[in-house]
C-alpha cells in the first residue's frame, strides 16, 4: 500500500529532553529532507546537518537519516531528526515538516499501522511492539521482545499450515472416493492430527493467566485480624509510609495498594480491612472489599500475631495462601513459629527477606517457563477458542459427512488467520493500533 499522504510526529519521549527525534514517512519524505538539509543524503547513513525552513531560517542542526522504502519500518520513505529536545524546538520542526504540502500530523500508531498494511509486521507483532513501548520490568520486557521477533506468530501460523493441509487431504479423499489409489487411512492420519492440534491449543490457552500475571502483575493480598501486623508489613514491602499505622484495631478500611518490581517481575502488594467477626457497619464493608479482593488473588498472606492471635473466620480455601505469624521479635516461646509458613517481624526485620523471595519465586512460577509461547491478548484467546469449538466439531462430525468437516477445518484456520491478521481484519484495525501512542 502506497500512502498518498506523509505522516509526522515526535517519536522520542517527554520534553524537555537531551535529544528528540522527529519521523516522517510517507512519499514526501525525501523531497521534506532534501529541503531542509539540502540534497545527497546517502540512504540509512547519519549526516550532520542545518536544519533550516524552507524560507532559509535555521530551526537548529542536529543529525539526520533517512531510510528509502521498502527497507524502512513502515515500508515507505522514512527520514528521522535527531533535534535538541526543547519544546520549542520540536515544535518549531513539526509544525514546519507539517506545512509542506501532502504532510499532516500522525494519528496514534499511525506509523506501525502503515507497517502493518505494507507487511512489515503482523497483528501479533504490532501488539507485542505496544507492549515493548509499554513495559516496565524485565518479565514485560522479555515477553514483548520475544513476540514482536514472531514467536507467538509462528506458533499460530504454523497451526493454520497444519489445518489447511488437513482440509486439503479431506477435500482430496472426497474428490477421489471412487478411486483406488487414495488410501482411506489418510483421514485417520488428518484427524488424529487435528485431535493433537486440539490439545495444544487448550494447553496455550492456559497460559493465559501467566500472560496477564506478567502484564497486570501478580496480585498478592494481605489479610488478618485487626492489629496483626498488616499495614506495618505493606509499609515494609512499600518501603514508604503509605498505610497508616496505628494501635486502634480496624482503622484500615480500604483497599490500598503498592506495586513492586520484584525481581524483573510485576507483584501488586493489597492491604485490606482487619477481618473480624464482629465487625461495626462501616468496617464491615471495608471487610467485604477484603474478602472479594482475596477471592481473586494469586496468593494470600494469612497474617497473625503470634503473641495474641484472633480469629477471623473462612478465607478463600482455592487460593494459595501463605501463613505467616507476626511481632516474632515479642515471642518468647519460638517453638510456637512453627506452626507458620514465615515467622516475621516488623520492628527487627527478621523474615521479610525470606518472605519477599517466597512471593517472588511463587510468581515466577505462575509465570513458568521464560521461553514459554503464552497468548498475549485475550483477543488471541477467543479467536483460539473458537478455533478449537470448530476443530471439535470437525473431529466429532463423522456422520455429517466430509464436506462440512472440511468447511469446519476451514473455519478454523480462518480464525487462527485473524489472530495474525493474515485475513481481513478491517475490523479490529481501530482498535489495535489506538492502543499506540503518537509516533509509534
Ligand atoms: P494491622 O491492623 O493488621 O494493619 O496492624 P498494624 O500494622 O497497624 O500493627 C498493629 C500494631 O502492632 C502496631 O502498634 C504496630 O506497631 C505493631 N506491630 C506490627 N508489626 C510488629 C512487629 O513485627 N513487632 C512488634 N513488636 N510490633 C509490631
Amino acid at each position: 500500500m502506497i500512502s498518498s499522504d506523509s505522516i509526522v510526529a515526535l517519536s522520542s519521549g517527554r520534553l524537555p529532553a537531551g535529544v528528540a527525534v522527529i519521523r516522517i514517512s510517507g512519499p514526501q519524505s525525501r523531497f521534506v529532507v532534501e529541503t531542509i538539509v539540502g540534497p545527497v543524503v546517502k540512504n540509512r547513513v547519519a549526516a550532520y546537518r542545518k536544519f533550516r525552513a524552507p524560507g532559509g531560517s535555521v530551526l537548529d542542526s542536529g543529525l539526520v537519516v533517512f531510510f528509502a522504502g521498502p527497507n524502512s519500518f513502515t515500508g515507505e520513505d522514512i527520514a528521522e531528526f535527531y533535534v535538541h529536545g526543547g519544546r520549542a524546538v520540536v515544535a518549531k520542526m513539526l509544525e514546519t515538516i507539517a506545512g509542506f504540502d501532502g504532510v499532516r500530523h500522525a494519528e496514534l500508531g499511525e506509523f506501525t499501522r502503515r507497517a502493518f498494511l505494507n507487511g512489515k509486521v503482523d497483528l501479533v507483532e504490532t501488539e507485542a511492539l505496544a507492549d515493548l513501548v509499554n513495559a516496565e520490568t524485565e518479565a514485560q520486557r522479555r515477553f514483548a521482545v520475544q513476540n514482536a521477533e514472531g514467536v507467538q506468530s509462528e506458533l499460530y501460523l504454523g497451526w493454520r499450515r497444519r489445518l489447511i493441509h488437513a482440509r486439503a487431504m479431506i477435500e482430496a479423499e472426497i474428490d477421489f472416493a471412487d478411486e483406488d489409489d487414495v488410501p482411506g487411512s489418510v483421514a485417520e492420519t488428518v484427524w488424529s492430527d487435528v485431535r493433537a492440534m486440539i490439545d495444544e491449543i487448550e494447553r496455550h490457552v492456559e497460559g493465559f493467566r501467566a500472560a496477564e500475571i506478567i502484564r497486570d502483575g501478580f496480585e498478592v493480598v494481605i489479610l488478618g485480624a485487626p492489629n496483626a501486623g498488616k499495614s506495618s508489613l505493606f509499609n515494609a514491602l512499600a518501603r514508604r509510609e503509605a498505610a497508616i499505622v496505628t494501635e486502634e484495631p480496624g482503622t484500615t478500611r480500604d483497599l490500598l495498594e503498592v506495586v513492586l518490581d520484584l525481581e524483573g517481575m510485576r507483584v501488586r502488594v493489597t492491604d485490606t480491612a482487619g477481618l473480624r467477626e464482629t465487625p461495626g457497619r462501616i468496617e464491615a464493608i471495608g471487610i467485604e472489599r477484603a474478602r472479594s479482593k482475596a477471592g481473586t488473588a494469586d496468593l494470600l498472606l494469612v497474617l497473625e500475631d503470634m503473641v495474641d492471635p484472633v480469629p477471623i473466620g473462612a478465607i478463600p480455601a482455592d487460593i494459595p495462601t501463605l501463613r505467616i505469624g507476626t511481632k516474632v521479635d515479642l515471642l518468647r516461646d519460638e517453638s510456637l513459629a512453627t506452626h507458620y509458613d514465615a515467622a516475621i517481624s516488623t520492628r527487627d526485620g527478621t523474615g521479610l527477606v525470606g518472605l519477599l523471595a517466597e512471593i517472588g519465586h511463587r510468581a515466577a512460577a505462575q509465570i513458568g517457563e521464560a521461553g514459554d509461547i503464552l497468548p498475549s491478548r485475550l483477543r488471541h484467546v477467543e479467536l483460539l477458542n473458537e478455533a478449537k469449538r470448530f476443530l471439535l466439531a470437525a473431529v466429532a462430525g463423522d456422520e455429517r459427512g466430509q464436506e462440512l468437516r472440511a468447511e469446519e477445518l476451514r473455519l478454523a484456520a480462518d480464525r487462527l488467520g485473524r489472530i495474525v491478521g493474515a485475513v481481513d481484519v478491517e475490523d479490529l484495525l481501530d482498535v489495535i493500533f489506538s492502543q499506540f501512542c503518537i509516533g509509534k
